[in-house]
């Protein structure tokens, strides 16, 4: 039986995976040695994907009030909920709330079923929570939502900084890839920016446990620097953007140009800033790729504007080794992206202008076409909490585990009349205050297609018979749609008509500056879907696909030049006697565990939910090595087992944010985390609480 080619289901590096053969569920996998993204590495989460194929927990039927049914049954009362919801209150009375884990097939269709046909851009998804910022970032500074870079960039700049980013735990295999690059060239620098000491500063040339949310001016500072010095590119500024001298003079306003207080304002050493400053000077080939601590920041828009306005200023970008590059943390992320899954997108990277919303409309022939932005995810849990939202179908997540607040949205969830949940197991926080449950398909057996942080698109392939009833999330979408009665707009048979229409929308951006776009994909048959190889968009107009971004100097702004924005990022609220809180991924596990949670070797790594902190803070608590402790404030409270250890400074705590109600017994850290968020973005502060820490 020939072997199946896939990509992982996993992280935003999005490697091929290569499956032995079609319909076992006990297979080993292993890298794809074909995928530009992994040439054939594998990091411990994708090796074991096979362990997490068993039917353990797994959702197999329709259910409605926690009793079986069929899907007939099932779409007939969805579809009467919505309708009834429409009617007596309105569109924006549903929202939807979508997840990067969904292929862009599934996103496509229930992005068109809100937008174009129920009327709501309440269509929100956990991607809001993942790299929002950047999004806005990009589409602020490029005109649009472009990753310059790759992941060859990484390899071949000498020196790349990491804000951020602990990229040897969430993103392992460019980590692996990075750190090859550093044997291979002994003159490859690796910086990276982060309060805590983690597994990626402790492999550095140089680590700046900073202040934390101070890194916005840290890095207005080395603007200011470097203009004073002259060491940045005024023939690039002045040919290919706009808005410097504005931007040097708040870079300079707020970060001041004395280098002493800058170090002592972010809790940094002076020789350590200066060695960065220095290395950043003195290297050409640089790139500086962020993640989440930078995203999920009250700031997280202008601390990722900082970045972009240093690479602009020095000229580094559309150049071999020379990137801004903000690295994904969902498989699908930058898919959701391209289909319009965040509630102010439309589809193909169009957002809610006059103009789009008549494209769009007509291209889809929509009959209730949303005309205004919706609500963004923290804002659609508080309308449902209030009782504005009716109906929220929600699709392959668990917000009740990894939205902040989650005592608010527990209360959304049971306020919402009717909530839909599409997931493939049976237990999770969510599953539990569902009305209607959908099974849904899971990796191994749908059909589809993800893009990765660097902007290429590869096939998901079923290799395993469904179980059960389960069904693709695109199927379900599509069969609603046409229960209430728009059946031609529907009419999808395969996941390959799905792409294809997609596809078909984004040539359609060829007209204008905008560059995304799928040319040549939108005329494939079922079979050159199958058979479709990893390419990077925007695809030429022969069909060529774009490793890299703006080499000729032209950005997607109706002039072609890049716009310097002026950034004063917002740091935290400090507090004396609360200590901060921060959160992220470990190693070996994902998301809210519902598949990573259920390996064996994958739980090895970390068997208990723990809490980071530092031993002086310990001592002064009261709590001992090991002890079970409580951390709460006035969002809510969880329970965790002390680490005691220095990789985090004083003052400062770090816990996981894997675990939740059904891993751990009063739920993770969502429950701690208060629903602040950037102004622009909506993303929240998923980085920084002040809590209480109090041994039990
Ligand atoms: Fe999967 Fe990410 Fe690991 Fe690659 S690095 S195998 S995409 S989890």
């Amino acid at each position: 039986m020939s072997a199946v080619h896939t990509t992982c289901a996993y992280c935003g590096v999005g490697c091929g995976v290569e499956v032995p053969g079609r319909g076992d569920r006990s297979v080993r996998v292993k890298g794809l040695a074909s995928h530009p993204a992994n040439g054939g590495r594998l990091c411990v989460k994708g090796t074991h994907l096979g362990d997490t194929l068993p039917l353990k927990d797994r959702l197999l039927y329709p259910s409605i009030d926690g009793r079986d049914t069929d899907w007939d049954t099932a779409v007939e009362l969805i579809a009467g909920r919505l309708q009834v919801a429409l009617d007596e209150y309105g569109p924006d009375s549903i929202g939807f709330y979508l997840s990067g884990q969904l292929l862009t097939e599934d996103y496509y269709v229930a992005n068109k079923l809100a937008k174009g046909f129920l009327g709501t851009a309440n269509v929100d998804t956990n991607s809001r929570l993942c790299m929002s910022s950047a999004v806005a970032a990009h589409t602020r500074a490029f005109g649009e939502d472009l990753v310059p870079g790759n992941y060859d960039d990484l390899e071949q700049a000498d020196l790349v900084v990491l804000v951020g980013s602990n990229l040897a735990w969430a993103h392992p295999v460019l980590f692996q890839r990075l750190q090859n690059a550093r044997q291979h060239n002994p003159h490859k620098q690796l910086i990276v920016i982060d309060p805590r000491r983690t597994e990626t500063a402790e492999a550095a040339d140089l680590h700046l446990p900073l202040k934390p949310g101070t890194d916005g001016r840290l890095l207005n500072g080395l603007l200011a620097w470097l203009a004073d010095r002259n060491q940045i590119d005024r023939a690039y500024i002045d040919t290919h953007t706009q808005g410097f001298d504005d931007t040097l003079a708040q870079a300079r306003e707020h970060a001041g140009t004395d280098l002493p207080q800058l170090a002592e304002d972010c809790g940094l050493r002076l020789a350590d800033v200066q060695s960065f400053f220095n290395t950043f000077a003195a290297t050409e080939k640089t790139v500086t790729a962020w993640s989440m601590g930078i995203n999920q920041s009250r700031s997280g828009v202008d601390k990722s504007q900082t970045i972009i306005n240093l690479h602009l200023a020095t000229g580094r970008i559309g150049k071999p080794g020379a990137a801004p590059f903000s690295i994904t943390g969902q498989p699908n992320a930058m898919g959701g992206r391209e289909v319009g899954g965040l509630a102010n997108q439309l589809a193909a990277h169009r957002d809610f202008a006059p103009e789009n919303v008549d494209a769009v409309e007509q291209f889809w022939q929509a009959k209730r076409m949303a005309r205004q932005p919706g609500l963004k995810a923290v804002d659609l849990f508080r309308a449902a909490a209030e009782g504005r939202i009716k109906v929220l179908w929600i699709l392959a997540t668990n917000p009740l585990a990894s939205m902040p607040d989650a005592p608010l949205v527990k209360k959304a969830l049971e306020r919402v009349e009717t909530v839909i949940v599409s997931d493939v197991v049976q237990h999770t926080d969510t599953v539990a205050y569902a009305d209607i449950v959908l099974p849904a398909l899971a990796w191994g057996e749908k059909d589809g297609t993800v893009t990765n942080s660097e902007r290429c698109l590869s096939r998901q392939r079923g290799f395993l018979i469904p179980p059960g009833q389960a069904k693709p999330d695109w199927w379900a979408l599509a069969r609603v749609g046409q229960s209430l009665g728009h059946t031609e707009a529907f009419a999808y048979e395969r996941a390959a008509d799905v792409f294809r229409e997609h596809a078909r929308l984004s040539t359609l951006n060829t007209d204008s500056h905008r560059q995304f776009n799928l040319t040549g994909l939108d005329s494939l048959t079922p079979a050159d879907y199958d058979n479709l190889q990893p390419v990077q968009w925007p695809l030429s107009d022969d069909g060529e696909p774009t490793p890299r971004l703006f080499s000729d100097g032209r950005f997607a702004t109706p002039d072609g030049k890049a716009r310097f924005i002026p950034v004063t990022p917002e740091e935290p609220t400090e507090s004396t006697d609360r200590l901060r809180l921060n959160t992220g991924r470990i190693r070996d596990q994902w998301h809210s565990m519902t598949r990573t949670g259920f390996a064996p070797r994958l739980t090895q790594h970390r068997r208990d939910f723990t809490l980071a902190m530092h031993p002086i803070d310990a001592d002064r608590l009261g709590i001992a090595a090991d002890a079970l402790v409580r951390v709460h404030n006035e969002q809510g409270r969880f329970l965790a087992r002390a680490d005691l250890t220095d990789t985090v400074q004083p003052g400062q705590l770090f816990a996981p944010m894997h675990w939740n109600q059904t891993f751990a017994s009063e739920g993770g850290v969502a429950q701690v985390i208060p629903p602040k968020v950037d102004p622009l973005a909506g993303q929240p502060e998923s980085k920084h609480a002040l809590v209480d820490v109090e041994p039990v």
